[in-house]
């Protein structure tokens, strides 16, 4: 054999004995067969046979694996991100003239996709109150092919009564699809509830770390499985090993992350709801909050994101209050090692509801900081908030005073100008 071509061709070594606890990443477009037959038999390897790279690899397979035993689903695929689990999961399984039912408060992408993507195959979606049921009953047609859930909805926090919901789906022939990414499976598994689809933005907590995107969508029945599948396979979607490898490592700890996220999360609330500046905190936990009895019947616990809304007075000076943060980062995506605080507009992503409170909600994600530099900067923020609400009011105290002396008024004027940005 030429040096050249012994560059090129891998010599087997033995890999039995080097039993690692974690699995190695396998890279692979190719896959190569023993003989010809095998290559051209290679389509009936079945669902754990390998035959292309983007069809699957030992290091994707564990992943997938891994999920499905945590969902006890059927099985489950991989995809590029959340966003990607959902909009895959719903394009997979629906026709032209179908028509989708999504929960009001779901994951606002979902919203985009829905609207902008599905009528160019002729689908529609219309969207339900997330806390009524009767709703689903009242708005389901023959058309309706999937109602979409999300419990507990993106930042307002609503729980929803899944079993309730897939008893009147599967009764009109509809299938149940649950997004359960602030759950994780760990503390809720929509396919027990009734659910035929279950996605995970491994993204957020599954991968835990903030450095990588990763969907996953679980199925209930072969069948569904085959669909989505071979529609991913047409549509050239697959992982990267590398990237599962992350979620893999990341996932070890998921238990320990969510408990300590839950505990800190609860620490962070009971101060603020005591704060005269908040109105209320939105997290399934809370006997406040809407769907608690739900989510205490169906869920084995909480993660460590909540939503505050703030008094309306407090709104305007949010921004103001967030640049003064020192442990919480400031950012989207949630569920990683690093506090984050992100102001969430709500009512442009509401439809079939209306949003009672403030449009700007925050919404926070407990991470694995220590809880005294956490409440610090609680502290600040809210103390932020507070002394540019009395800046404002002796401003405007000011101002009107300078309204009745017409001497002073300029000199006041320029006061307020000081105070006012
Ligand atoms: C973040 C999020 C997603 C999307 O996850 P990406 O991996 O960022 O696309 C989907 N659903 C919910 C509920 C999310 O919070």
């Amino acid at each position: 054999m030429d040096d050249q071509t012994r560059c090129v061709i891998t010599p087997n070594v033995k890999t039995d004995g080097f039993d690692a606890l974690g699995r190695a990443v396998y890279r692979a477009s190719t896959i190569v067969f023993a003989d010809a037959a095998s290559y051209a038999n290679r389509g009936q390897r079945g669902p754990d046979g390998y035959s292309y790279g983007l069809y699957g690899t030992p290091t994707t397979r564990t992943l997938e694996r891994k999920i499905t035993e945590l969902e006890q689903g059927y099985r489950t695929l991989l995809v590029s991100s959340g966003q990607a689990a959902n909009a895959i999961a719903i394009l997979s399984l629906l026709k032209e003239g179908d028509r989708i039912l999504i929960a009001d408060a779901a994951y606002p992408p979902v919203r985009d996709f829905a609207n902008n993507d599905l009528p160019r195959f002729g689908i529609s979606a219309a969207y339900y109150d997330p806390t009524s049921p009767d709703e689903v009953e009242r708005q389901i047609d023959a058309r309706t092919k999937i109602v979409w859930c999300e419990s507990p909805g993106s930042t307002t926090m609503e729980v929803q009564d899944l079993p309730r919901i897939a008893e009147i789906a599967h009764r009109h022939g509809a299938l149940v699809g649950c997004d359960n990414t602030w759950a994780t499976p760990l503390n809720f598994k929509p396919l027990l509830h009734g659910a035929d689809i279950v996605t995970e933005a491994l993204t957020k907590y599954i991968s835990g770390h903030s450095d990588v995107l990763m969907g996953s969508i679980t199925v209930a029945a072969e069948t569904h499985y085959q669909t989505i599948r071979s529609t991913m396979g047409r549509l050239g979607i697959g992982v990267s090993p590398d990237d599962a490898s992350l979620v893999l490592r990341g996932m070890e700890t998921l238990g320990v992350r969510m408990k300590h996220a839950h505990q800190g999360a609860m620490a962070a609330i009971a101060w603020l709801e005591q704060h005269p500046l908040v109105e209320r905190v939105l997290y399934p936990a809370l006997p406040s909050s809407v769907g608690h009895d739900i989510w205490r019947r169906d869920f084995a616990g909480a993660s460590g994101v909540f939503s505050v809304v703030l008094v309306p007075k407090a709104v305007a000076h949010i921004s103001a209050a967030l640049d003064t943060l020192k442990t919480f980062a400031i950012g989207a995506s949630w569920g990683g090692t690093r506090s984050l605080v992100a102001p969430m507009p709500v009512k442009a992503n509401r439809s079939a509801t209306t949003w009672e409170g403030d449009d700007l909600v925050l919404r926070m994600s407990i991470g694995l900081e220590a809880e005294e530099d956490l409440m610090a900067d609680l502290r600040r923020l809210l103390a932020t908030i507070e002394e540019r609400i009395d800046l404002d009011r002796s401003a405007s105290r000011v101002h009107s005073a300078s309204q009745t002396t017409n001497k002073k008024g300029n000199e006041n004027d320029q006061h307020q100008g000081i105070h006012a940005d």
